[in-house]
């Protein structure tokens, strides 16, 4: 992703190069390139709309995986996606980098998160248990990661608590899933 005669790093570094890179079909221009995009590329009136069942409703049988919908949201609103697209990535030798808080922005989705690390703002969980730090798209609370829970969590990254009921916790940041999958009913699969 650099070129070997001067060490420049091969990086996006319009609104136009971010949107040609960004695109499923990528440019081949920017084939071996970082793929940057900022948030100032996006409309002002940019918004999202979750839509997330008030009362969890566990389903018949877990997805098998995170759906379109993508993992839930923050309390802050910013979108926790599913996995980055590996194949994609790899196939088109290009990497758009995470900052921080395991988020990037892509002219499509806006500013999302593909890992969580301890950026997020948290409400207190009963009895001490690891806090929340948002909702998943079927309605369950999800949790910081927590080392003492990771051992009795279901294929989705959930369990039962007693004072807490059903939630999930955060997979670690190099996971590359947030969740595994949903348990409960969501509006898309
Ligand atoms: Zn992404
Ligand atoms: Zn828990």
């Amino acid at each position: 992703m650099y070129d070997p005669a001067t060490g420049r790093i091969n990086v996006t570094d319009t609104q136009e190069a971010c949107e040609a890179a960004a695109r499923p079909d990528v440019d081949p221009r920017y084939v071996n390139h970082c793929v940057e995009c900022q948030i100032s590329y996006l409309p002002a009136d940019t918004t999202i709309t979750y839509v997330v069942p008030v009362r969890p409703v566990s389903a018949d049988k877990a997805s098998g995986r995170v759906g379109r919908g993508g993992v839930g949201f923050a309390y802050s609103g910013v979108k926790m996606d599913g996995p980055a697209p590996v194949d994609a990535i790899l196939g088109a030798h290009m990497l758009a980098p995470f900052d921080d808080c395991g988020g990037h922005v892509n002219p499509n989705a806006g500013y999302h998160l593909h890992a969580v690390t301890d950026c997020l703002k948290t409400v207190p969980s009963a009895d001490g248990h690891a806090p929340a730090i948002g909702i998943a798209m079927d309605g369950y609370t999800i949790h910081q990661r927590d080392a003492e829970a990771a051992a009795d969590l279901d294929r989705c990254g959930g369990h039962t608590v007693e004072g807490i009921g059903y939630h999930y916790h955060a997979a670690e940041p190099g996971a590359n899933a947030i969740l595994g999958c949903h348990t409960g009913e969501t509006s898309s699969r």
